[in-house]
C-alpha cells in the first residue's frame, strides 16, 4: 500500500532533494511526497487529502510554526502522525513537539538512512492506529444494527399479540383453539419480553435510562412478586419461601427496576433447581436494603462464576443445553443493580463436603424511607405478566379462566408512537389499539377497557370529544383515562383535566413513567372496587348502601331495591332499564366491583337482609322481601355468605 508523506518545510530546495534520495520509493509506487511550505498551507493539503499517513515537519516557518501545526493536528486529525524535522540541539522545542503530541523527530542535516527508519516505524504505527479505527467502526455498526433490529421485530411482535389477545377472548372459542393461541400468546410475549430486556440493557450501557422513583411498601411489593412464582415453584414442587424484618411502610424505590431484577433472579433460581428451593430474605441495613435470593440448585463452578454477569454468557453454552435462554437476564440485573447504585455479589456451592448446594445471590441497593405520608400508601402492584412465568403445560388452565389481566386501550395517530406503545405494554397488559378518537370510542363502548390513553390531536374525534363521549355514556364513564399532549401549554392540560381526564403526560414521555402512571391508576381502581365490595358485603348501618359514591352503583341499587321482593328479577331487566347490552352490564360491573350482576343482586337482597332482620322481621319474612323463592333456599345462601344463620345472627 502506498503511504502518503507530507513534507512542510519553507526551504525550497528540500522538495528536490527527497525526490531524489527516496527516489527507488517513489517509483516502486511506496511512497507518495506532498509538500507544503508552512502549516497554514499543511492544513489547507490534509483537508483534501485526508488520507495522509505521515507528516514531515520543520518547526520554524513562517506564517504558522510547526508546533502550531502540531496542535492543531492533534486537534482535527487522531490518525496522522507526525515527525519533527529541527535544529540539532533545540531541546526545549523538541520537548514542546513531544508534549504535543509529535510521534518522532529527526535533526538537520538530515541522515536520510535513519529518516527512513522512521517512516517506516510511523508507517507500522498509523497502519495499527487506522485497523483498530475500522474496527471500532464496525463494532458501533454492529451495536447500531443489533439495537435497530431489536426495536423493528417489536413492531411485528405487538402486531401479533394484540390481535391474538382479542381473539382470545372471542366467546365459545372451541378449547383447542384457546390452546393454540393461548401458546402463540405465550410464545410472543416471551419474545417481547426478551426483546425489551436487550433494548434495556443496550439502553442502560448507553446509559440512557433514567430513574424512576415511587413511593410504596418495598416489603410488600417484593413479597407480591415473589407470589407471582409459586405456580411456577408448586409445577416443580419446591419450596418458595420470603422472609424480612423490613418493617412495613413507605420507601422510595424504583419498582419497575426491582421488579425487573427480581423476575431475573427468581426466574433463574427456579430454572436451575430440580429439588429443594428458593429462599428470598429482604433485609435492612443503615442505607440500604439488603436482598438475598438462595437456591438449592445445580449450582455454578468457581471457574465460571466470574462470567455470569457478562452478555450473553451462559454456562451450559453446548448446542444442546438442557435450559433455555439466552444469557442476558444476569447481565441485566448486573447493570440496573449498578445504575440503583447498588451492589451484587453471588456465591455459588456445589459438590461441598458440608453438602451445602446451590446458588447465593445478595443485592444491597439503597432505598428511602419516607416517613412524613400520613396514610400508608398502596402496595405498587408489580406488573409481570403471570402466563410468563407459567411453564407451557398450564396452557389449559390459563385458557379456561376468565383473563384479569387488565385492558388498555391506546388512541394515538402516530403509527409509530402507537405501535411503540403497544410493544412496551403488551408484556403487561391486554392492549387494544385505535387509530383515532372516533375509532377508539367505538372499541372503548366494545370492549369497556380498564384505561385509556388518548393523544389529544387526532383525525376525526379528537381526545377532548372522545372523553366527552365516555364520560357522557354511563356504559364507559368510568374509564381511567390518560391525555398525551404535545404541548406543554397549561391551557391544553387544564382543558384536558376539566374534561374528565384523570391524569396527562406530555410527550415525549418516559415510558417507565407512563407506567406508572398506569399502575397508580389500576391501584386507585383495584381500592375503588374493594371498597365497594366490602360496602356491600358488611352490614355497616353506617354506610348505607344509598349512599355510595358511584353514580352508576348507585343507580343499579336503587333498580334492584324497587324489585327487592321479586325473585324474578332478571339482569336482562337491569340491562334494559340501564339501555346497555348485557355484554356491557356485564363488563361494567366487574370493573367497578368485581362482581357479576347476578352476584350483585344476590349480594344486594342479602344485605337488605340484614336490615330486615334487624328491625324485627324474622327470618322466613324477610326470605320473602328480599325475594328469595323459599325461606330454607334463604337460610342456605345467607349462612353461605355470613357463616351463619339468619337466626344466630340476630342473637349476635
Ligand atoms: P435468560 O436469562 O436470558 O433467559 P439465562 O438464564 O441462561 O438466559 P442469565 O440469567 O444471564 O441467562 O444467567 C447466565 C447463566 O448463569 C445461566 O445460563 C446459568 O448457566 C447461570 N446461572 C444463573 N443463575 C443461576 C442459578 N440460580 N443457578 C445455577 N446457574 C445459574
Ligand atoms: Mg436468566
Amino acid at each position: 500500500m502506498k503511504t502518503k508523506i507530507l513534507l512542510v518545510d519553507d526551504e525550497d530546495d528540500l522538495e528536490v532533494l527527497f525526490k531524489q534520495i527516496f527516489r527507488r520509493q517513489i517509483q516502486a509506487n511506496q511512497y507518495e511526497f506532498m509538500y507544503a511550505r508552512d502549516g497554514q498551507e499543511a492544513l489547507a493539503v490534509i483537508e483534501q487529502f485526508p488520507d495522509i499517513d505521515v507528516v514531515l515537519s520543520d518547526i520554524h516557518m513562517p506564517v504558522m510554526d510547526g508546533l502550531t501545526l502540531l496542535a492543531k493536528l492533534s486537534e482535527t486529525n487522531p490518525i496522522i502522525r507526525t515527525v519533527m524535522v529541527t535544529a540539532y540541539g533545540d531541546m526545549s522545542n523538541i520537548r514542546t513537539a513531544m508534549n504535543r503530541g509529535a510521534f518522532d523527530f529527526v535533526t538537520k542535516p538530515v541522515d536520510f538512512k535513519d529518516l527512513e527508519v522512521t517512516i517506516e516505524k510511523t508507517i507500522r504505527y498509523v497502519n495499527q492506529l487506522r485497523e483498530t479505527a475500522e474496527l471500532k467502526a464496525v463494532d458501533e455498526m454492529k451495536t447500531r444494527f443489533f439495537a435497530n433490529i431489536t426495536h423493528e421485530l417489536r413492531t411485528p411482535l405487538s402486531l401479533i399479540i394484540s390481535p391474538v389477545d382479542k381473539l382470545l377472548e372471542t366467546t365459545d372459542l372451541p378449547v383447542s383453539y384457546q390452546q393454540q393461541l393461548s401458546t402463540v400468546r405465550r410464545n410472543a410475549r416471551q419474545l417481547l419480553r426478551l426483546i425489551n430486556q436487550l433494548l434495556d440493557i443496550n439502553k442502560l450501557e448507553a446509559q440512557q435510562m433514567d430513574l424512576v422513583t415511587e413511593v410504596g411498601d418495598l416489603p410488600g411489593f417484593v413479597a407480591q412478586i415473589v407470589d407471582l412464582f409459586r405456580p411456577s415453584t408448586d409445577i416443580k414442587q419446591l419450596n418458595l419461601a420470603f422472609t424480612t424484618d423490613m418493617p412495613p411502610g413507605n420507601y422510595l424505590f424504583d419498582a419497575g427496576k426491582w421488579e425487573k431484577i427480581l423476575y431475573n433472579l427468581l426466574s433463574n433460581a427456579i430454572k436451575f433447581t430440580e429439588t429443594g428451593g428458593i429462599t428470598i430474605r429482604l433485609s435492612q441495613t443503615p442505607t440500604a436494603a439488603r436482598l438475598a435470593v438462595a437456591d438449592t440448585g445445580i449450582g455454578i463452578p468457581p471457574d465460571k462464576l466470574p462470567h455470569i454477569f457478562n452478555r450473553f454468557y451462559q454456562v451450559d453454552n453446548s448446542r444442546i443445553r438442557t435450559y433455555e435462554g439466552t444469557g442476558i437476564g444476569l447481565a441485566l440485573v448486573h447493570e440496573l443493580t449498578l445504575r440503583l447504585g447498588g451492589t451484587i455479589t453471588v456465591q455459588s456451592y456445589l459438590n461441598e463436603p458440608t453438602g451445602l448446594q446451590g446458588t447465593h445471590f445478595v443485592l444491597e441497593i439503597p432505598v428511602q424511607r419516607v416517613n412524613n405520608y400520613k396514610e400508608a400508601q398502596p402496595v405498587v402492584t408489580p406488573t409481570t405478566s403471570m402466563d410468563l412465568l407459567l411453564p407451557a403445560k398450564a396452557t389449559v388452565a390459563e385458557s379456561q379462566s376468565v383473563d384479569t389481566t387488565p385492558l388498555i386501550l391506546v388512541v394515538e395517530d402516530n403509527a409509530e408512537l402507537r405501535e411503540f406503545m403497544i410493544a412496551e405494554l403488551a408484556t403487561t397488559f391486554r392492549v387494544r389499539s385505535a387509530a383515532n378518537g372516533y375509532e377508539g370510542w367505538v372499541l372503548a363502548k366494545e370492549e369497556l377497557p380498564d384505561i385509556i390513553i388518548s393523544d389529544l390531536m387526532m383525525p376525526r374525534m379528537d381526545g377532548y370529544a372522545l372523553i366527552e363521549q365516555l364520560k357522557a355514556d354511563p356504559a364507559t364513564d368510568h374509564i381511567a383515562i390518560i391525555l398525551l399532549t404535545a404541548s406543554l401549554e397549561q391551557d391544553s392540560r387544564l382543558k384536558g383535566l376539566s374534561y374528565g381526564a384523570d391524569e396527562y403526560l406530555t410527550k415525549p414521555f418516559h415510558v417507565g413513567e407512563l407506567r406508572l402512571r398506569l399502575r397508580n391508576l389500576l391501584n386507585r381502581q383495584q381500592k375503588l372496587r374493594e371498597q365497594y365490595r366490602q360496602q356491600l358485603a358488611q352490614p355497616e348501618p353506617s354506610t348505607p348502601l344509598e349512599a355510595v359514591q358511584d353514580q352508576f352503583l348507585r343507580r343499579l341499587y336503587s333498580l334492584v331495591e324497587q324489585r327487592l321482593d321479586d325473585s324474578s328479577l332478571s339482569v336482562e331487566w337491569l340491562a334494559d332499564q340501564l339501555a346497555m347490552s348485557r355484554k356491557t352490564l356485564y363488563t361494567k360491573v366487574n370493573s367497578l366491583i368485581q362482581l357479576s350482576p347476578n352476584e350483585l343482586i344476590r349480594q344486594y337482597r342479602l344485605r337488605k337482609a340484614i336490615d330486615l332482620l334487624r328491625a324485627g322481621h324474622n327470618a322466613s319474612e324477610t326470605a320473602y322481601m328480599v325475594g328469595f323463592e323459599s325461606p330454607s333456599y334463604f337460610t342456605k345462601v345467607f349462612r353461605e355468605f355470613y357463616q351463619q344463620t339468619p337466626t344466630d345472627y340476630l342473637k349476635t
